[in-house]
């Protein structure tokens, strides 16, 4: 008899250990957005909101056997799933892939496509008009935001703020080098190594003075708090033997387990396995979970699989400074214009997405 699985969050985790045991098992997603938000493209939305319909992609199709069930889990324990509706998903195995939460209008605020949509107008609007833009945080989204919006929009004056001394500080040295060299080539100002210390919003745009570290106070027309993602753990943190580590996220053993429950696993942004929290690290974690739990249903013991094994230092990544130009880790080393713009940079990823959930 097949066994039930039952997986937490339609996230690039989620979605894509679904569609992979969907011949396997009776699988059960549990998601309660209407559409999968592709995170990559949501950046040159801002600039671009002809994007956000390829970005926003319905789980109507993604599942040929399984289903995906509208709706939140609120709570889990070794048998199943209990969900906002009062309804109980029973379940063999349980993967919890709740992800993590950004600012907008990068990700949604729960589960609410349609107010993305709108605080995507908005933000649009507001930035058309600006003439400053300052960013606070100098991560990935941020330094991307900075190249899209000196792309598309070059008479604006953009500053990118970091605490930091450098862009990407834990990276090999010269991907930071090279990207602060284009956004500057781009007319960017980069304040290194300033704090703000008065931000407003660490959710969403406002126009405002920043104070920073040094003293220094400056007036924008539009300010992006980019400051990271927080991760949606509050499913995890009561089980028996969870462990909070940073970013709100749950320690997992080596068999990406949050607890002494055999039969749960956690995944992603949610689990910490010593990966960042990246498509990247989840494209390496899904393969695994996925081997891992066929084995499992074949009969097989948790020790005589291979535990996982993170990226470590070489996990790549891709940073794009709108659809030309950017700077790539590629794990032996650092890429350019050319490859940048080749694997991400001109589609973000959106037809791959748009095709892995087969829509129509
Ligand atoms: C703007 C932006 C751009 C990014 N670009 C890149 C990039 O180019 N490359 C890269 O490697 N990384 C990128 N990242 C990071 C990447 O988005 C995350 O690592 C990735 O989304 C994590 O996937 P996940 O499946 O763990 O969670 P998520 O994608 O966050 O998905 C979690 C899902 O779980 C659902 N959920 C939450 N709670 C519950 C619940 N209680 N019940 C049911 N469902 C629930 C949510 O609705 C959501 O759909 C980017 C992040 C941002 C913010």
């Amino acid at each position: 008899m097949s066994k039930h699985i039952a997986i937490i969050g339609g996230g690039y985790l989620g979605f894509g250990l679904a569609k992979s045991l969907d011949d396997s098992a009776e699988v059960t997603l549990i998601e309660p957005r209407s559409h999968f938000v592709h995170a990559s493209a949501m950046i040159r939305t801002v600039v671009d909101p002809s994007l956000l319909d390829q970005a926003l992609i319905p789980y109507d199709n993604l599942l040929k056997n399984g289903q995906v069930l509208r709706a939140r889990a609120m709570g889990i324990d070794a048998r199943g799933v209990t969900l906002d509706n009062g309804q109980t998903v029973k379940a063999d195995y349980i993967i919890v892939a709740t992800g993590s939460s950004n600012a907008m209008p990068f990700k949604p605020d729960g589960d609410d496509i349609e107010g993305l949509r709108q605080a995507h107008q908005r933000i649009h609007a507001q930035l058309r008009a600006a003439k400053s833009v300052g960013i606070v945080g100098a991560g990935a989204v941020g330094t991307e935001l900075a190249g899209e919006i000196a792309h598309a929009m070059p008479d604006k004056k953009i500053t990118l703020i970091t605490d930091a001394d450098r862009l990407f500080p834990t990276m090999p040295r010269k991907l930071g080098k090279a990207l602060a060299g284009k956004l500057q080539d781009a007319g960017v100002t980069l304040l290194l190594g300033k704090r703000a210390a008065n931000l407003q919003s660490l959710t969403e745009p406002y126009a405002g003075s920043l104070k920073l570290s040094d003293g220094t106070e400056h007036m924008f027309d539009l300010i992006f708090p980019a400051l990271g993602s927080r991760a949606h753990s509050g499913l995890l943190e009561s089980l028996p033997g969870a462990q909070k580590s940073t970013a709100n996220r749950v320690k997992v053993d080596a068999w990406m387990r949050p607890s002494s429950l055999p039969n749960v696993f956690a995944a992603g942004d949610v689990a910490d396995a010593g990966d960042g929290m990246t498509i990247i690290a989840s494209s390496r974690q899904l393969p695994w979970l996925s081997a891992t739990l066929k084995g499992l249903m074949a009969g097989k013991s948790l020790n005589d699989m291979k535990p996982y094994k993170p990226w470590g230092p070489k996990a790549p990544i891709l940073v794009p400074l709108g659809p030309k130009r950017g700077n790539s880790f590629l794990g032996l080393f650092t890429a350019g214009d050319f490859l940048t713009r080749k694997l991400k940079g001109e589609d973000l990823f959106l037809k791959r997405y748009n095709k892995l959930l087969n829509r129509g």
